[in-house]
């Protein structure tokens, strides 16, 4: 069964550019029909047939990969079938429809079919227009095409910034929280459709943080935490993953890794912890880490949860330890 998305941004555009387009063909419909021109009348009842059903798929399921390719692609030969039949006054309806795809597809597919559509409207015009007709439709749907490309870019550009700030740590740059709920949502839903694979979690706190904040202030206390942050990253593998779970609090995601695996992972870093030389710091700092396997279909919260109650555990033995959840 085709599972339903949560309703996106992205899902909203679709669904306002084809309700606008359904709804904006639909009176040409009639009229084409009611003035006896049927090929443009069948044309035009095929894109209204085509941009409702987008709208309804995109309605009801959310998806919006094909329906933004369809629409892209749907807009540019209706536009072309056209301005074939109808001849250059139909030329006007070129600019909407070069601004549309570029909120439809990535920039630089926008940019090439926009192109290929241009070349296209330029040879079907060339039999019935002059020179200088073709050449200001050339220039000013050319300038469009650039206008829209540059300004679709810089908002990719901006969005893709924005979401990674969204899910960065802006102290120690690893990735926040949300980060790591949204992974390990993924590697859940994951873990419970391939039950033969396993990931493991690590909660690794820093062992009285407090006092290296009472010691030397709270800007050296996070010199310590982007210190610690960066030590951990040069000692996990490419495969893990480390987000600061909150304060003084860091997980690490490792996948593909049982509890044995994970745990002399944990070992490697609480040795690592010991032995660093703090740049900010000039005396030992230890860390205790609680290390729980996925057991399947519990949940996000409930690994966590078991990770957390290990790490505590190795606080409660005398903390600088590791402890394996039961
Ligand atoms: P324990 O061994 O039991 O974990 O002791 P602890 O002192 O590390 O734990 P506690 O929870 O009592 O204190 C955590 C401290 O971490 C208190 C808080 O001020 C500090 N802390 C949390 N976030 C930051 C931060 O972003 N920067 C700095 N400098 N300190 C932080
Ligand atoms: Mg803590
Ligand atoms: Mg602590």
């Amino acid at each position: 069964m085709m599972q339903k998305q949560p309703k996106t941004i992205d899902a909203t555009i679709i669904l306002v550019i084809s309700g606008c387009l359904s709804l904006s063909i639909l009176p040409f419909v009639v009229l084409r029909f009611i003035s006896g021109e049927l090929d443009v009348a069948i044309l035009n009842t095929v894109a209204v047939s085509i941009t409702a059903s987008i709208f309804v798929f995109v309605y009801t399921t959310h998806r919006t990969q094909a329906a933004r390719w369809l629409l892209s692609i749907l807009s540019m030969v209706v536009m072309l079938i056209t301005v074939a039949i109808k001849g250059p006054e139909q030329v006007v309806w070129v600019y909407p429809s070069l601004t549309t795809i570029f909120f439809l597809l990535p920039a630089h597919m926008a940019a090439i079919i926009s192109t290929a559509f241009l070349s296209a409207l330029l040879l079907i015009l060339s039999p019935s227009a002059d020179f200088f007709f073709l050449l200001k439709v050339g220039i000013s749907a050319g300038a469009t095409l650039l206008f829209c490309y540059a300004f679709s870019t810089k908002m990719r550009g901006q969005q893709h910034y924005l979401e990674l700030l969204a899910i960065t740590d802006p102290l120690t740059r690893v990735g926040n929280r949300r980060a790591l709920e949204e992974q390990l949502l993924g590697t859940v839903s994951r873990l419970n459709r391939y039950r033969d694979q396993s990931a493991s979690l690590i909660m690794l706190d820093v062992d009285h943080f407090k006092q290296v904040n009472d010691q030397l202030g709270h800007a050296c206390g996070d010199k310590v935490l982007m210190e610690f942050a960066e030590l951990v990253q040069l000692r996990i593998r490419d495969s893990d993953a480390l987000f600061r779970f909150g304060g003084e609090e860091f997980v690490v995601l490792l996948e593909n890794t049982d509890a044995k695996e994970a745990l002399l992972v944990a070992e490697t870093l609480r040795n690592s912890v010991l032995e660093h030389h703090w740049l900010a710091f000039d005396s030992r700092i230890t860390v205790s880490a609680g290390v729980a396997q996925y057991i399947n279909g519990e949940t996000m919260e409930e690994w966590l949860g078991r990770a957390d109650d290990a790490m505590y555990e190795a606080k409660t033995r005398g903390r600088n330890a590791c402890i394996a959840a039961h």
